[in-house]
């Protein structure tokens, strides 16, 4: 593995735990303070700004014939928007994994078919309140809808905030079980236990197998050839990206993050598939900037989904029913389908709390920070 390779896994291995105490509660404090966003008036503006629908890929999934009702129906949900003025999601893309088995310009030749001014927004590492609920508000705010790469281990401990991630439109693929820093080592058994297992531990959380999308991103982009193999096996999309903006960094503003998005975004032909990881303070506090400067520029926010049907949303508990659930102890998985072995192994194993998974990334850290400096000179040359 590449010196770059080893300082890229271990810069985002910073992840939930890069900033020193007193600045995460003072980004805390100040992410608290942010006023949530009111659900508006669906009914009265939800036509204002419907969109027209994206011409049908030569590739897309066969729709429903017109004499058959259509089940789920994405892409009308994706582009309808009460705020009026907002920048809204323009058109959905549909994403074969056949035609896009691995995608994004940092790593491959082939990213997603983008026009001028077109861009998608992907979050890794998630959901961690309460950046993910901020995250999520900036988003429905503007209308936005984006591509979510969950660690299974992650959705385990927040079933409830994932499935509110999905129920407001974004698309679920998967980041792993564990987050390892070293999939381009793994073997093939290897590899299925973290990425198997990290599907399996994501769809028990959203209790819907259908829910989530076969897009899977190595973690720290650390890829290898039997890894891509492995996921083609599986007809698994292996995503790269075609931005990042260093929002994992120590000590990283939320204006650079939007500085850096907008600036690699313009040296990629004004368009690509952008990475952004919904765990950090920081980005939570970036997002609503990056939305206006994106509006402000002309710019047009595509959301990629899956091929094939999904469902239109799965069962959230009411916070009453959470708080029982927590008041009875683990697991806090909800409900899970019986059908799965694997399902049953993991909902088994959310017994584990996931203060061990934010313990062995807070043990990277001091790698991070110096791994970091070399990662912002690669991309600032
Ligand atoms: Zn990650």
């Amino acid at each position: 593995m590449s010196r770059f390779v080893v300082a890229w896994a271990l810069a985002i291995g910073l992840a939930a735990v890069s900033s020193s105490a007193s600045a995460q509660d003072s980004a805390k404090a100040q992410l608290q303070a942010m006023a949530p966003v009111t659900p508006a008036a669906v009914d009265a503006a939800a036509n204002q700004h419907e969109l027209k629908p994206e011409p049908k890929a030569p590739d897309a999934a066969p729709q429903a014939t017109p004499d058959q009702p259509k089940k789920a129906e994405p892409e009308k949900a994706a582009l309808a928007c009460a705020h009026p003025g907002a920048l809204g999601t323009s058109r959905t893309i549909t994403v074969p994994t056949d035609a896009f088995p691995r995608i994004g310009t940092m790593q491959y030749h082939q990213s997603l078919p983008l026009n001028d001014h077109e861009v998608v927004i992907t979050f890794d590492d998630g959901p961690l309140p309460p950046y993910t609920d901020r995250v999520l508000e900036a988003l429905d705010a503007e209308c936005v809808k984006v591509t979510y790469f969950i660690v299974g281990q992650m959705a385990r401990a927040y079933p409830d905030t994932l499935r509110r991630i999905y129920n407001a439109g974004h698309v679920i693929g998967t980041h792993s079980m564990h987050h390892p820093f070293s999939m381009d080592r793994m073997d093939a058994a290897q590899l299925t236990s973290e990425i198997d297992g990290g599907i399996a531990a994501v769809k028990a959380a959203i209790g819907d197998d259908r829910a989530v999308a076969p897009f899977f991103r190595v973690p720290g982009l650390a890829r290898s050839r039997t890894l891509e193999a492995f996921a083609a096996s599986q007809s698994l999309a292996v995503w790269s990206a075609d931005e990042v903006a260093d929002d994992w960094f120590h000590g990283i503003k939320p204006a650079q993050i939007v500085e850096r998005a907008m600036r690699r975004i313009e040296a990629k032909g004004h368009r690509g598939v952008l990475l952004l990881h919904d765990i950090h303070p920081a980005t939570a506090m970036a997002v609503p900037m990056l939305l206006q400067e994106l509006k402000a520029k002309g710019y047009k926010i595509v959301q990629a989904i899956p091929a094939g049907e999904r469902p239109a949303s799965v069962p959230e508990r009411t916070p009453e029913e959470i708080a029982a659930a927590r008041s009875q102890g683990w697991p806090r998985v909800a409900k899970a389908s019986p059908k799965s072995h694997h399902v049953r192994r993991h909902v088994h194993a959310a017994a584990e709390t996931d203060d061990s998974f934010l313990g062995k990334l807070a043990a990277k850290k001091k790698h991070a920070v110096a791994a970091a400096y070399e990662v912002n000179q690669l991309f600032n040359r």
